[in-house]
């Protein structure tokens, strides 16, 4: 069964859930980076990228924040299409950990590989994996090009958040030796850290996030740009590690009540992805206690539910300009 929708009806779900969460006062800023805690905790907006480039978006949907983890998913995009998605199976694999997103207990326990590219292992193993190899600055300009072109917007690091980061992270230098020690990091240790470093204090907007996550559901092609950014073959096999890993240990839940693969980040992000149908994102430092955005959750699980977006549902929603010719 297929369920019509078009801009106007986004439009209302994303002011809908804007009104329902804005006074949401749950949760606290992520403080174990300095940075992040001094983020206005107030700031809240919403934003989805349809197929043809429409953005609808409600709140503060131009600050810039921290990508954080998020940024896990352009860069295993990346990996993917510089090698291909067996390659960084095998090489980083695409299993949840069950554990936190830091976890070197995790390591340990799958030392045979880092489990996902979404956790911060496979992320900065990822990142050792992007060519060229051995070139930080070559190895930068790939990264952050590849984001811009899935955002259709130049993006640039946070200077005071990425010293912020790379002064306080210390269990991310454990974990980058320890998968040395493991041979699942295919460069220097060091570069892939700060790489990684680097790519997580990337500022973008709410609106910047739903059009990555809208060229993910358009297997690749930017939606904006109409440039095509990634093999489309590989936008299920992001999107299911997203579904798999993207909230932490909360993932399973989260997609039993809401059927959106979806990934989020300590600097309160989170971007969402309905394949063929469009891009959502949200915005608001205060997290839980696994590290996702109270509000930006509250606001995507609304949308989700209302628009009928779960991608597990007999009832899909399709755009109104998308509806598959009918048998
Ligand atoms: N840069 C953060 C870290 O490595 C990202 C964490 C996250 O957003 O999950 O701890």
């Amino acid at each position: 069964m297929i369920q019509k929708i078009d801009k106007q009806a986004v439009q209302e779900a994303l002011e809908m859930a804007y009104d329902r969460c804005k006074n949401e006062t749950g949760g606290k800023n992520a403080d174990y980076i300095p940075y992040l805690a001094n983020v206005p905790s107030d700031l809240f907006g919403i934003a989805a990228c349809l197929p043809d480039g429409d953005v609808v978006a409600v709140g503060d949907v131009k600050y810039r924040f921290g990508i954080e983890s998020v940024s896990k998913v352009p860069t295993a995009i990346l990996a993917m299409n510089q090698y291909s998605g067996e390659e960084v199976l095998q090489k980083i694999g695409a299993d949840a950990t069950g554990l936190p997103f830091n976890s070197i207990m995790a390591i340990l326990l799958e030392k045979d590989h880092p489990s996902t590219p979404l956790v911060n292992a496979g992320a900065i193993s990822a990142c050792s994996m992007i060519r060229p190899t051995g070139d930080s600055q070559g190895k930068w300009q790939a990264i952050v090009e590849f984001i811009a072109d899935l955002a259709g917007s130049p993006v640039e690091v946070i200077d005071e958040l990425y010293k912020s980061e790379t002064a306080t992270n210390f269990n991310n230098k454990s974990i980058a030796w320890l998968l040395k020690n493991y041979n699942r990091i295919y460069d220097d240790p060091d570069l892939a850290l700060d790489i990684y470093t680097r790519q997580c204090s990337i500022g973008v907007t709410a609106v910047q996030l739903a059009v990555m996550a809208a060229t993910i559901a358009n297997g690749g092609v930017n939606p904006i740009t109409c440039k095509p950014v990634f093999k489309p073959e590989l936008a299920p096999k992001i999107t299911s590690m997203m579904a798999t890993v993207g909230f932490y240990e909360h993932t399973g839940d989260w997609l039993f009540q809401t059927g959106l693969p979806a990934k989020t980040g300590v600097g309160g992000g989170i971007m969402g992805v309905v394949p063929g149908v469009m891009g959502v994102a949200a915005f608001a430092p205060p997290l839980d206690e696994a590290g996702n955005s109270v509000k930006a959750q509250k606001a995507l699980a609304y949308i989700s539910l209302h628009l009928n977006m779960g991608v597990f549902g007999t009832t899909r929603c399709v755009m109104e300009e998308k509806e598959p010719a009918r048998a």
